[in-house]
């Protein structure tokens, strides 16, 4: 299968299109472009996430931007899974607590985790960060899932990356992911897991998953 050299990113967030960008830019064949630019009105595409399966989030919206523009279009679906509240916040990760004034969302989100955390032992505090990524590209669909393994802390520490970062102490370190750079996050991350995962696919030319 032939890789075609732009790739749209099916989210109108820019954050996440430059956390993909960063991630990309080991691929230097591949550009990747927001879709803005390329869809005009791309905020009433309608990438939204209905389904409580990260995949079926992910393939829905890189379909939604691929009839759009017919162009390699990616997405993804993300979450962090806590072992002691059964998986949750999981696939409701982003919009986990109701914010209180003066409160923005990734900070409401951790407080009303850790409030949930706070009988928790350290021994018990397993947590893991999620993402699906889905790529459809000349009628086929490619899917990646990168997994990022830690523990949940007892307060937030550092202030790099954004939603649950300053929390999350990935396995063998004792840093939270808001105390390192971005360029040591983009090392282990479960983005970054799953992009590598999804360009090894697409180079070697396997798993198709499905039709769009
Ligand atoms: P979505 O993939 O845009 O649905 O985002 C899911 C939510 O999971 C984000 O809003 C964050 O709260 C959380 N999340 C996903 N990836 C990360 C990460 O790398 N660091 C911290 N929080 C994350």
């Amino acid at each position: 299968m032939r890789v075609a050299n732009t790739i749209v990113l099916a989210s109108t967030n820019r954050h996440k299109f430059e956390e993909f960008e960063t991630l990309f830019k080991k691929y230097p064949e591949l550009k990747i472009v927001p879709v803005q630019d390329y869809i005009r009105n791309s905020e009433k595409l309608g990438l939204v996430e209905t389904s409580d399966q990260y995949l079926e989030n992910a393939m829905a919206k890189a379909r939604t931007c691929n009839h759009g523009c017919h162009y390699p279009s990616l997405a993804d679906d993300s979450g962090i899974e806590v072992m002691a509240l059964e998986g949750r916040p999981g696939v409701r990760s982003h919009r986990y607590a109701i914010p209180k004034f003066g409160q923005t969302q990734d900070q409401a989100n951790m407080a009303k985790l850790l409030d949930e955390m706070k009988n928790v032992q350290t021994t018990q505090r397993s947590a893991r960060f999620v993402c699906h990524l889905a790529l459809v590209m000349e009628g086929t669909l490619f899917h990646a899932e990168g997994i990022l393994e830690g523990t949940i802390a007892f307060e937030p520490r550092g202030v790099e990356g954004f939603g649950y970062d300053p929390i999350f102490i990935p396995k063998g370190m004792d840093k939270t992911l808001a105390e390192m750079t971005p360029a040591q996050k983009n090392k282990i991350s479960h983005r970054a897991l799953a992009v590598d995962l999804l360009m090894s696919q697409i180079t070697n030319q396997e798993i198709v998953i499905a039709r769009p």
